[in-house]
């Protein structure tokens, strides 16, 4: 792969930054990709205000107008499409198949924002005689985006086009992990024709997000990443008096109930463990097996042992996280539990052993209170835990700090119902291994999962991403008249 340095994009131009600059190394094979140069506080402070001046034109535009340039993005995104995934796919760890799924479910996101000029029409009332209310959507000005490492474009594009269609302008702060898609997404913005200053990338770690949270002229942050930063950034952000939505990590549940199909079971369990290495904030880390189903962990472990690392599952993102994975195993068995498959075994794909690969780990009879099933180990572990009923499964459940997803496997659906009024989750699929909600629906989960209110993707992020107007009207003088008049 051609090596690619990433800058920033500052007023629509790529500008190299006077911080620290890093090497990216692939975690396929440990091969120096890129580079990237973080901006120093002049240029952050620089880059916001050009943001800001270019927000006053575009915010003035109408939402026709805008979506008119989006719809231009779109084709840059497909034109560029396999160069995109196959270099999200080579910093990020994932298969090329998962760099190109994450990429059109982040064009989907897209053109919910394309539809907003058609579904966002607003809403007006005679509300008195001779008096009417309005509503109008008004954009911020700069709002922020400050996204994680495990999905490089799909994260920004929930945000970038949702936030520009409602007439901001938008700073991206990409995961310093992953920042030579950002480069290729910004390209495509710039190659779309979209007014520099409308979208800008800083890059760096928490001196950029710092300095970007902190800066007047930004008025609403969005951040996706780990909990523990979610919450840091809502309380920052919060203390500034700035709108936020932080959307943190998962410890997501899947309640295995014995009168599943193991048609629709045992392949979707693996897939939610195992898709991209269990790097996703979806991913099933947990398995409440309620009653005698045996014969379906042996083939959820079936399953597992077929996969094909570097075909079927990518790398870890880091040696060190590789090494976190390990030493979580080992505490596992310390702590009670039956290691019924030991990804440790599985060997690097030939030519890519300078890579960070692990394969699917299966522990059982773990125990509810111990480290892997209390700790997201964000990667392909999945943890089973006994559960004598749906009650106790539920029990569990609802103790988990996190509240992302929860998924119910059953063909009842008395049972399928309780779960997803009890779960402490915001996002719950029945026979659904990964219950990811599609466009229009909103993306997110609650508790520890998120912090802050409303949502970042969907029909009610709008509201997140815009302020609403409220104009009450009136042109001639009532001859009836009310308190109102
Ligand atoms: P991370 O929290 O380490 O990083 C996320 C972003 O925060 C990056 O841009 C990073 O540069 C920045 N950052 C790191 N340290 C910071 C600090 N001290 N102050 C300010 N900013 C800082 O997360 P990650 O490792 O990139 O991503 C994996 C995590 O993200 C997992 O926990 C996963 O569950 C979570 N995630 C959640 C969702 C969701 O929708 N809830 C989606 C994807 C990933």
């Amino acid at each position: 792969m051609k090596m690619i340095n990433s800058d920033n994009f500052i007023n629509g131009q790529w500008v190299k930054g006077n911080g620290e600059v890093r090497k990216i190394h692939s975690p396929h094979n440990g091969e120096v990709i890129g580079e990237v140069s973080f901006p120093d506080d002049d240029q952050i402070h620089q880059a916001i205000e050009l943001a800001q001046k270019a927000q006053v034109l575009w915010g003035q535009k109408t939402h026709k107008q805008r979506a008119q340039l989006l719809f231009q993005v779109r084709t840059a995104l497909l034109d560029n499409f396999d160069l995109i995934s196959q270099v999200k796919s080579s910093e990020s760890g994932k298969t090329l198949a998962e760099g190109k799924a994450g990429l059109a479910k982040g064009i989907e996101v897209l053109e919910f924002a394309l539809s907003l000029q058609n579904l966002d029409s607003g809403s007006k009332m005679q509300v008195s005689q001779g008096v009417n209310c309005e509503y109008r959507r008004e954009a911020l000005g700069v709002v922020a985006s400050i996204t994680p490492f495990n999905f490089p474009a799909m994260v920004p594009l929930w945000t970038i086009p949702i936030s520009l269609a409602l007439g901001n302008a938008m700073v991206w702060k990409p995961s310093e992990k992953t920042p030579l898609t950002a480069q290729l997404i910004a390209d495509a913005f710039k190659q779309a024709g979209l007014p520099a200053g409308l979208l800008t990338v800083l890059h760096g770690q928490e001196q950029t997000v710092q300095k970007i949270i902190e800066n007047p002229h930004v008025k609403a942050v969005s951040f996706v990443g780990s909990t523990n930063i979610a919450r840091k950034i809502y309380h920052m952000a919060s203390l500034q008096d700035k709108r936020v939505l932080a959307l943190g990590g998962a410890k997501n549940p899947i309640i295995l109930l014995p009168d599943h199909n193991l048609e629709l079971t045992a392949q979707a369990i693996t897939d939610s463990f195992t898709g991209c290495a269990g790097q996703r904030c979806m991913a099933a880390s947990l398995l409440l097996n309620v009653g005698q189903n045996q014969k379906t962990i042996q083939e959820i472990k079936a399953c597992a042992q077929k996969i094909q690392l570097a075909e079927q599952m990518g790398a870890i993102i880091s040696s060190e996280q590789l090494n976190f994975l390990q030493k979580a195993i080992d505490q596992a068995v310390a702590e009670g539990a039956e290691l019924l498959l030991d990804g440790r075994e599985a060997k690097a794909p030939k030519g890519m052993e300078k890579g960070n690969w692990i394969g699917p780990t299966i522990l059982n009879k773990v125990n509810p209170a111990s480290h892997a099933a209390t700790t997201e180990l964000f990667g392909p572990i999945l943890s089973i835990i006994d559960c004598p009923d749906l009650s106790s499964a539920l029990q569990i459940e609802n103790n988990i700090p996190y509240g992302n997803a929860c998924s119910v496997f059953t063909s009842n659906g008395a049972m399928a119902e309780k779960v997803a009024q009890n779960a402490k989750a915001g996002m719950v699929g029945v026979n659904v291994g990964v219950p990811v909600p599609r466009e229009p629906f909103s993306f997110a989960g609650i508790a520890d999962s998120k912090f802050g209110h409303g949502e970042i993707t969907g029909e009610q992020s709008l509201d997140f991403w815009s302020n609403t107007k409220k104009v009450t009207t009136k042109w001639e003088k009532q001859t009836q008249s009310d308190w109102m008049s």
